[in-house]
């Protein structure tokens, strides 16, 4: 059983937060002080542009459980936390948001309910604070859209705010996949899952660093890896398209023949296979591109505050 001789890791994502990133650290230490646990911060700073790694290895020569993973480069918010998780070496791990949008207080609630048992604790939105109406609408659309056409029980209105026992983050971080939707992994691995309902607060400082491109990519993501969907539809247009010609070719030919119909319906008929073909090359091509590629997940270009001075890694 869990005791108060715990490690809790917290995985901060970083990406140009010069802003709030004081802010988030001082409430996040002030909270930490006040817990019977202990801590680390785990930042990764993926490929900022402003003061935010200054800043944060400021705050490290004050707190001495800051630790930094520095990105080569902007490599996305998935991967970041994908690298973080496997920096950590706490019991349990939580991942939030560098810009305080996910209160510290829901972390406690979260351990309780770790501590009673759960391998997975998940931050489930009840309102979202300072998002755009659009935001709003788009995310709530997609989640149940995804919901729809997949397998896995992603739960609705989740983001990455969550916290997981060791063994999970074990299991993730095997998983070596390219471009991940992180939220979709920790549903895949299972294990016994339970949500607190928090409010998403506005943001500490600074605009989001989601743009809509992001959102869409994230989006994307999202798809591709928890559903053949997609595929399916290029599938199902080709087998309607086909019905739907044979039976206007029937009709025709009982009718009365005419060149000009028969030319259009066998127009729809061809048309109708191709889409069909593409659908099943576009599985095919799909998988064997994904294998293919062996490409490294991200690059970290340095690392600070680990006992070994270089770093703590899971593969
Ligand atoms: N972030 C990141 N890389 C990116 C974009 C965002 O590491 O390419 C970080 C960002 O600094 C923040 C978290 O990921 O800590 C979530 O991003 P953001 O708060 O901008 O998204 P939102 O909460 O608006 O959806
Ligand atoms: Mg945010």
């Amino acid at each position: 059983m869990e005791n108060h001789s715990d490690l809790i890791s917290i995985v901060l994502p970083v990406f140009n937060e010069e802003q709030g990133i004081e802010q988030t650290i001082d409430t996040l230490e002030t909270f930490i002080g006040n817990q019977p646990q202990n801590f680390e911060l785990i930042f990764v700073d993926d490929g900022s542009k402003d003061a935010s790694v200054a800043l944060i290895l400021q705050a490290q020569q004050l707190h001495n459980n800051i630790k930094l993973v520095q990105f080569s480069r902007n490599f996305g918010h998935q991967l970041a936390i994908t690298a973080g998780i496997r920096y950590t070496s706490g019991d349990a791990v939580v991942v939030m948001d560098a810009d305080l949008q996910d209160p510290p207080a829901v972390i406690v609630e979260m351990i309780k309910k770790w501590q009673a048992g759960a391998d997975v604790v998940y931050g489930k939105r009840v309102s979202r604070d300072g998002e755009t109406i659009f935001k709003k609408v788009t995310a709530a659309l997609f989640y149940r859209t995804l919901k729809k056409i997949t397998n896995v029980n992603i739960p609705l209105d989740t983001g990455d705010f969550r916290l997981m026992d060791r063994q999970v983050v074990n299991e993730l971080a095997k998983m070596n996949e390219t471009d991940p939707y992180v939220r979709g992994m920790v549903s895949w691995v299972g294990f016994k899952q339970d949500s607190v309902e928090y409010e998403r607060q506005e943001r500490v400082a600074g605009t989001s660093k989601y743009p809509l491109s992001k959102m869409i990519r994230l989006a994307m993501d999202g798809v591709t890896s928890f559903s053949s969907f997609p595929l399916q539809l290029a599938n199902w247009l080709g087998s309607l398209s086909i019905i739907f010609s044979i039976g206007y070719l029937a009709v025709t030919l009982i009718t009365g023949f005419h060149t000009l119909q028969f030319a259009i319906v066998s127009l729809f008929l061809l048309v109708g296979l191709i889409f069909l073909s593409l659908g099943l090359v576009g599985a095919y091509l799909y998988r064997v591109f994904e294998a293919s590629r062996r490409r490294p997940l991200y690059i970290v270009s340095k690392t600070s505050g680990f006992q070994s001075g270089t770093k703590k890694h899971a593969s």
